[in-house]
């Protein structure tokens, strides 16, 4: 099959590519979808920043202009405004992406793209077999990929999440848990727990580690226990279990492999290395090719995150792994000394260097300037 694009993985970065494609009025590409699972891949929920209106507004499950942290030093009531928390099910999303494919005419393969091969003009994809199944001008390649080269610092962030419903109304639609750090803390790597009210008797309740490793499964259930303890909930049915596991590393993804083979989603650098927070950069950069493309133009996106962005998600990452900053008390001091807009705006890597300048005097200053300078000569004994 021939194709103008083919657009390898139709998990999250493809499902809203083919929205943004076709919202942009894109028409008369040739486009195809590769990927083995025809339910693209895994069932996820997306949490997200936003601002007062979203497209994804009619498909939302909840949001949520005040959140609650609970740092420290106790209890902290962040309002959001302009901005929300939002929270989406991958299922609408990936229903909305199958009636764009199917009105942007998209031939959806189901295969397993185990090679792709550029000559500068033609992209030939193939299969576990090394039978040519499309060749395509471009490739957007959105499968799993494992960083260009290794990291200075390689965490994870894992965790386990409980829909739960309750009998009674226990919970406020109006108000979520963005952070609890009164979960036990791991000897190596920090713990936080979150409470994602989509009602007053339903919600996503979940426990996260930023940390180098997952636990097994009796630790995420036995940590969600202890959670729901300290939260001191009445009796809650389990209706659905999610979790996963989200690289957090300042190591470089290969963006761009070869002239026509562009990396997207996690696999192209989407994934904010501090945070693990990846939807909004996919949409940005899905938005970009759009435009691009509606103009005649490459489908190549600008980066996920501004280079100096990643340089303090470095130093930070650095920072809480070498014991140098405890992560609580470092979100802490984000979130209570600027205001939050600024903050949700940096993690989505929207800040000038004159708010970055303002976020980085926030935090504790001696010890994130040994954590730059060891981040610094790391660097120059790689280059060495
Ligand atoms: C459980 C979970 C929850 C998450 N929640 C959030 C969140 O709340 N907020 C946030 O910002 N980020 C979140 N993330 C991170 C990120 O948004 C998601 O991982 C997102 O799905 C990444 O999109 P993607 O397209 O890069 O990868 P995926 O959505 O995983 O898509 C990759 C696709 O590649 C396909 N594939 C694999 N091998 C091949 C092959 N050989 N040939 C062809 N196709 C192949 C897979 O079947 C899959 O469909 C979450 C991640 C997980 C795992």
């Amino acid at each position: 099959m021939d194709v103008d694009l083919a657009l390898i993985g139709f998990g999250g970065a493809t499902s809203l590519l083919l929205s943004a494609l076709d919202r942009r009025g894109v028409r008369g590409l040739r486009i195809a979808t590769v990927d083995p699972e025809p339910a693209h891949g895994h069932h996820r929920t997306w949490a997200f920043w936003t601002g007062a209106e979203d497209e994804l507004d009619p498909v939302l499950d909840a949001a949520w202009s005040q959140v609650d942290l609970y740092g420290p030093s106790g209890l902290r009531q962040l309002a959001l405004a302009p901005m929300r928390y939002a929270m989406v099910q991958s299922g609408p999303v990936f229903q909305r992406a199958d009636e764009a494919a199917a009105r942007l005419g998209v031939k959806v393969v189901t295969a397993s793209a185990a090679a792709l091969s550029d000559n500068g003009k033609i992209v030939t994809v193939r299969d576990d077999d090394g039978k040519t199944i499309i060749r395509a001008q471009w490739a957007l390649d959105s499968r799993p990929a494992a960083p260009a080269r290794p990291g200075r610092t390689f965490w994870l962030q894992h965790f386990r999440g409980w829909w739960v419903r309750a009998d009674t109304d226990v919970f406020d639609p109006a108000s979520a848990i963005l952070m609890d750090f009164r979960t036990r803390q791991p000897a190596h790597g920090v713990s936080f727990g979150y409470v994602l009210p989509t009602g007053r008797r339903t919600a996503l309740i979940e426990y996260t580690e930023f940390s180098p490793a997952r636990l097994d499964d009796a630790g995420y259930s036995r940590a969600l226990r202890a959670y729901l303890q300290l939260l001191d909930l009445p009796e809650l049915t389990v209706e659905k279990v999610e979790d996963g596991a989200i690289p957090m590393t300042d190591a470089p993804f290969a963006v761009r492999p070869s002239p026509r083979v562009v990396r997207l989603g996690t696999a192209g650098g989407a994934t904010r290395p501090s945070t693990g927070y990846t939807f909004s950069a996919m949409r940005r950069q899905a938005d970009q090719i759009a435009a691009a493309l509606a103009a005649g133009g490459d489908p190549v996106p600008g980066p996920a995150y501004p280079r100096r962005h990643l340089w303090m998600d470095g130093v930070a990452l650095r920072a809480w792994d070498r014991g140098l900053v405890a992560a609580p008390a470092f979100f802490e001091r984000l979130f209570t000394r600027n205001p939050p807009d600024r903050v949700l705006r940096f993690l989505d890597g929207l800040t000038s260097p004159a708010e970055e300048l303002a976020l980085m005097a926030s935090t504790p200053l001696l010890p994130m300037t040994r954590a730059a300078a060891g981040d610094l000569l790391a660097r120059l004994q790689t280059r060495s």
